[in-house]
């Protein structure tokens, strides 16, 4: 059956030139602008997932002005692209030992060369007001000392995982910012990815019970000797702090809760030279005080892997490359009356980086705490030392209890605008 439609406004004027004019917008094409933001309806059927809003970020002059510390392979290939889909934060600042890199990295980005310091003239970004954060991406090792410089320049802290080296370094930091008076946040990246959100947000609803027993792999297969990660006083450790450290702290982010019981082994190939300070591969259980056991994995040296599985009373979620970049595929399974029903979650893309620097420039206009500040990394050390001194002796090592569900968490990060 044929429907009568209504005529579109004519705006155009018919002319030799332009031809037949053209029907004007409608309010469905244009948009409007609300609130500060321009918002479109829903231009697609009910059947359909609706388009994302668009990015509304803020001006430049109004964003959180970060300092980036150490132009490595982490700067260089994901922060500083990610700050193109921030929308609240902005780099304005390069720190680096290295003039040639730092110069090139600076024009590439937009940022003056009066705003690139080298190591020993860091504490000068004190004089930057345009500074407000330091984002410390440097060997882990160094860390210690430039969250305390920052913190000292009067900067709030974005620090990259793992936090430092070891607890006391990690203790020291945090008093450090707390003198000052700054926020420190540890960069866990997962905690603000969707699909990783979704998967600690589907376990707390109860939905499929309690968890039993969480599974989770990282490895990948590491190059030559001469790097820092397998030098002990800029690493703190191998695979264990550098990427075991994914498997642990989603355990803890699931749960909620912290490990009381903890179990470790290491294993070491024998006669690699890049194995004599850090350990090449680690298979950790943890035990939860609801009765949920983790068993973790993580080596330098199996093909690369980075999965989470949760089996849980009613049901399970499989997480395939829950810690890499990209490429997450989240599956949860429950029985459905007759059938085993496996739903395959496809959510919005975002830049991980991105939502967790854009979370950090939100405490900072804010005044909130972050949601995993330096207590985060902190709890992670002190799990990590338990797990060493249980590969060393062979033995459980027991932890002390903590009542409290996400003790060492701040308020759940919100989606950014
Ligand atoms: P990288 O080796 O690529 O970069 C390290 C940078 O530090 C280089 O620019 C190097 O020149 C500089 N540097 C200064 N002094 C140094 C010294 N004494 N020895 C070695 N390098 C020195 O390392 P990266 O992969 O960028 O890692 C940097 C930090 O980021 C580490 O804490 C690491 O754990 C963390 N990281 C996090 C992720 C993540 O997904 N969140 C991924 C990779 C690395």
């Amino acid at each position: 059956m044929l429907t009568a439609v209504a005529a579109p406004a004519i705006i155009g004027v018919a002319n030799a030139a332009t031809g037949p004019a053209l029907p004007g917008p409608s309010p469905l094409d244009t948009g409007k602008v609300e609130g500060g933001k321009v918002e479109f309806p829903n231009w697609r059927g009910e059947a359909d997932r609706p388009s994302p809003a668009p990015p509304a970020p803020l001006p430049p002059d109004q964003r959180v002005g970060f300092a980036i510390v150490g132009l490595g392979r982490l700067s260089l290939e994901q922060i500083l692209p990610a700050f193109a889909e921030c929308k609240k934060a902005r780099a304005v600042a390069l720190v680096s030992g290295s003039p040639e890199k730092a110069k090139l990295v600076a024009a590439q980005h937009g940022i003056s060369d009066s705003a690139v310091y080298d190591y020993q003239d860091f504490d000068r970004i004190a004089d930057n007001p345009q500074i407000q954060a330091v984002y410390v991406v440097l060997p882990n090792g160094m860390h210690r000392e430039y969250v305390t410089r920052a913190a000292k320049a009067g900067k709030h802290v974005l620090c990259e995982k793992p936090m430092a080296n070891n607890s006391a370094e990690a203790r020291d930091m945090i008093a450090a910012c707390d003198q000052a008076g700054v926020k420190l946040m540890i960069a866990y990246r997962c905690q603000y990815e969707p699909y990783n959100r979704e998967t600690i947000q589907r376990m707390r609803s109860g939905e499929l019970g309690a968890a039993r027993f969480i599974e989770a792999t990282n490895t990948q297969v590491m190059g030559p000797a001469d790097q820092w990660r397998f030098k002990k006083a800029l690493a703190g450790g191998g695979a264990l702090p550098d990427i075991g450290l994914y498997c642990l702290n989603t355990a803890r982010a699931i749960t909620g809760e912290e490990p009381v019981e903890v179990f470790a082994r290491i294993f070491n190939p024998d006669g690699d030279p890049r194995y004599r300070e850090v350990e090449e591969t680690i298979g950790f259980m943890l035990r939860f005080p609801s009765g949920t056991i983790a068993n973790c994995s993580s080596s330098y040296g199996a093909h690369e892997s980075k999965d989470l599985r949760v089996r849980a009373e009613k049901g399970w979620i499989n997480l395939e490359n829950a810690f890499a970049y990209e490429g997450q595929e989240l599956r949860v399974a429950h029985r459905e009356g007759k059938a085993e029903s496996i739903e395959r979650l496809r959510l919005p893309q975002r830049n991980q980086f991105a939502l967790e620097i854009d979370h950090m420039a939100t405490c900072v206009k804010e005044n909130r705490v972050p949601h995993t500040p330096g207590q985060e990394g902190l709890q992670d050390h002190i799990v990590m030392e338990a797990l060493y001194e249980s590969a060393r002796t062979m033995a459980p090592v027991s932890l002390a209890a903590v009542g409290e569900l996400d003790a060492t968490r701040g308020p759940e990060p919100r989606q950014e605008g």
